[in-house]
């Protein structure tokens, strides 16, 4: 298979079709190779218009909902990023090549190792992967331009808009288990706007400030 062409592809049928239009974000797209984010086996589908299993019962999300979220962040490149949810570190690829740093927290100390080992391999020198309870954030690097969560819970967690910086953006899917809203959240001063966008479906933020961890 041809993965290159497949990328093209995914980023002109998929993405651009579909309304996004920012010429760096579509670049970073056709730049990071998704088919080495996805277990061997499924590699010929990497280009697909949906999500994928990565291991543990999670997912990497599909591609333009990866783009869509990262273009309603409007990245210059001189940004510290957070990303809660590493999952397969695909997402913090692409934020990678649009921002200066990118700090991204996944609790599955499994997918934490593989997405580092990866991401190192690949060359992106600016994206640190961290292992832990995301919902608190990372205080040690804040405050951020930009916060994105790559996965679902009732509400925002407050330590992430904390750790905003002022006229920093979050964004994150908030709703019940099965289905959610995507929220894009501004921080002015002490004050936050917030506004809800289209419908989505992803898995659970688990951990203090998200749903309640299932116990083993
Ligand atoms: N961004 C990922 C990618 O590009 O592959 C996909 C993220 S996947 C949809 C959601 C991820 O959030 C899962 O890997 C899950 O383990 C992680 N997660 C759930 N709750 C978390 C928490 N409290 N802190 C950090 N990661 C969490």
């Amino acid at each position: 298979m041809n993965y290159q062409l497949a990328r093209e592809e995914m980023v002109d049928v998929q993405i651009a079709r579909r309304g996004i239009r920012d010429e760096r974000v579509l670049e970073a797209f056709r730049t990071v190779p998704r088919h080495l984010f996805v277990p061997a086996r499924d590699r010929d589908h990497a280009y697909a218009d949906s999500p994928l299993p990565i291991g543990k019962g999670q997912t990497i999300s599909q591609p333009y909902i990866v783009a869509y979220m990262t273009d309603l962040l409007n990245l210059q490149g001189d940004e510290i990023i957070l990303e809660i949810g590493t999952g397969s570190g695909y997402q913090a690829a692409i934020l990678g090549g649009l921002a200066a740093e990118v700090h991204t927290i996944e609790r599955h100390d499994k997918l934490a190792r593989a997405a580092q080992k990866r991401l190192s391999k690949l060359g992106y020198e600016n994206i640190h992967v961290h292992q832990g309870d995301g919902t608190l954030g990372l205080l040690e690097f804040a405050p951020y331009a930009a916060v994105m969560v790559t996965a679902a819970a009732p509400a925002v967690p407050r330590p992430l808009l904390e750790q905003l910086q002022d006229g920093g953006k979050l964004i994150m899917p908030v709703g019940e288990r099965f289905g959610q809203v995507m929220e894009l959240w501004q921080r002015r001063g002490e004050e936050f706007t917030s506004k809800k966008l289209a419908p989505v479906a992803f898995v659970p933020l688990l951990g203090r400030h998200g749903w309640d961890t299932p116990r083993l």
